[in-house]
């Protein structure tokens, strides 16, 4: 039989690939930004193999913020958390990877950081659950959702990393 050139193969697995990936949407609150924590955040993501595809820096207003949360308008904390997420700049970013809108939460870890387990981001670094630094969206249809609030679809990049044929195999 004719041999199958190595480059079909690896096309036929970045295609493979290419299905099983999805997005979401991750921010870092204010007080993520404010405490200088960006760097050691995108490095969480960025060394596990996720692929950054969009990113930037934003003060949402109060109105956005409400409309980010909207599904927790009810709760008490509410009217707090949108003065809060509008108090100064966010940075908005949308990560790429197999399975990355859920292992994205376990990097996170719990919404309270006092239930986090250490290792995880808000377990790491922050304290209180009205400060715990970093957004992610919690299912598929959020991520959706989000990422379409936050990014016009020109802002997300796609482009293959050099890397992934040794994150993927
Ligand atoms: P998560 O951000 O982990 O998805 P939720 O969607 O339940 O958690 O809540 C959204 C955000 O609202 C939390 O990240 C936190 O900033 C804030 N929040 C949640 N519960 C409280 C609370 N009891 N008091 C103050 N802020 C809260």
């Amino acid at each position: 039989a004719a041999a199958v050139p190595a480059a079909v193969y690896m096309l036929q697995d970045q295609e493979a690939h290419a299905a099983e990936m999805e997005r979401t949407f991750i921010a870092i609150k204010p007080d993520g930004v404010q405490r200088g924590l960006i760097s050691e955040i995108v490095n969480r993501f960025e060394r596990k193999g996720y692929k950054l595809v969009a990113i930037k820096l934003i003060v949402p207003s109060k109105e956005f913020a409400q409309k980010h949360y909207h599904d927790l308008k009810e709760r008490p904390f509410f009217n707090g958390l949108c003065d809060f997420l509008s108090s100064g700049p966010v940075l908005a970013m949308v990560w790429e990877g197999e399975g990355v809108i859920k292992y994205g939460r376990k990097l996170i870890g719990a919404t309270d950081p006092q239930k986090s387990e250490p290792g995880t981001i808000r377990g790491d670094l922050a304290v209180v659950v009205g400060r715990n630094i970093i957004h992610g969206s919690d299912g598929p249809e959020t991520a959706k959702d989000e990422i379409a609030l936050w990014f016009e679809p020109k802002e997300l990049v796609s482009y293959t990393s050099n890397e992934e044929k040794w994150i993927y195999g």
